[in-house]
């Protein structure tokens, strides 16, 4: 049986006292929000905080807000809630069509958008998703509140821009007139990791030609965003050929490994094709939408 080493645990009850706490047990010290990700990662010796410090009481970052033309996610909202939002599907139907392919209900359940984010693993899938709709991070810490772009918010393989002193607190998605979302994912067995996955976000101008095009893939690189494509589809009209094109340019400056999971040669192919598919749907979904 894997067990984790010895730790001690405590249980913030307000945000200012999850810092308080995190300064106190000094750098080995972790924040715990659904524990889906650090807890196996503990079991198997390769996370060995010395404090875990819960923050399943900060009620205060569950929250799905529309807030003007932004909507505001808590950093402690779970999976369930994001896929069963109305106003998530409405707004964002990419983070519904992600959140029905993570994982299971069980994982679903009690993970969290703040824990995937922090978690930074290179096949999650809600890093993605974030970074396609040029979400901005709010994290706290002792010294004040500050806000990053999705951009800047990763710094590598499990890494991010939050300070082991600090706390993601929420994320804010701009709401953008005409505009539509998805995400696909191919996955080896239903709750998996994603072999590769590719997600899209457009606005149409009045005209119906594309204002403004994001891509994003997941585990097919270590770089989200693929600038390249997106660049070609901007002041144009939504067509086949142009989706190919921003397929076959996705495909080209995707960087995947070979691992369990497939070959080279696949992946790429995947970035290619999931490319296609999710411009298809995110412009016939913005085409049906009038109001953010
Ligand atoms: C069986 C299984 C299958 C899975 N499949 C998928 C999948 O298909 N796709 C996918 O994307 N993910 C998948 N996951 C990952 C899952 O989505 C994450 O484990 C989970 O959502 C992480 O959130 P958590 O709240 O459990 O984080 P935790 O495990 O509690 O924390 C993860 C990390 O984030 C830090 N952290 C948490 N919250 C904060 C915060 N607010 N501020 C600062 N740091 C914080 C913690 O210190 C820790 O380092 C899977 C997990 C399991 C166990």
């Amino acid at each position: 049986m894997q067990i984790p080493a010895p730790f001690d645990y405590v249980r913030a009850s307000t945000i200012d006292d999850a810092l308080d706490l995190l300064a106190r047990h000094g750098t080995e010290s972790r924040v715990v929000a659904g524990g889906h990700s650090l807890l196996p990662m503990m079991k198997l010796r390769l996370a060995r905080p010395e404090c875990l410090v819960d923050i399943n009481d900060l009620f205060e970052l569950d929250f799905i807000l529309r807030d003007g033309d932004q909507l505001r996610v808590g950093a402690l909202t779970r999976h369930t809630a994001l896929l069963e939002s109305a106003e998530v599907a409405r707004l964002f139907p990419i983070v519904t069509d992600a959140e029905r392919v993570i994982a299971d209900p069980v994982v679903r359940n009690r993970g969290t958008i703040g824990g995937s984010l922090c978690q930074a693993d290179p096949a999650e899938d809600l890093s993605t998703v974030c970074d396609v709709l040029r979400a901005v991070a709010v994290i706290r810490g002792a010294t004040g509140e500050r806000s990053i772009p999705m951009s800047e918010f990763h710094r590598g393989p499990y890494e991010t821009a939050v300070a082991q002193d600090e706390l993601l607190c929420e994320l804010r998605f701009p709401i953008r007139p005409r505009s539509g979302s998805a995400y696909e994912k191919v996955e080896r067995r239903v709750g998996d990791w994603a072999v590769g996955a590719a997600g899209a976000a457009v606005s149409l101008a009045e005209d119906g030609s594309i204002d403004a095009a994001s891509i994003g893939l997941t585990a097919l690189g270590l770089d989200h965003i693929v600038a390249e494509a997106e660049a070609v589809l901007r002041g144009e009209q939504p067509r086949e050929e142009l989706f190919q094109e921003a397929g076959r340019l996705a495909a080209a400056a995707s960087d995947p490994v070979a691992d369990q999971r497939g070959p080279i040669d696949y992946k790429r192919h995947l970035a290619d094709e999931l490319t296609r598919r999710v411009l298809r749907r995110a412009c016939a979904r913005a085409a049906q939408t009038q109001e953010g």
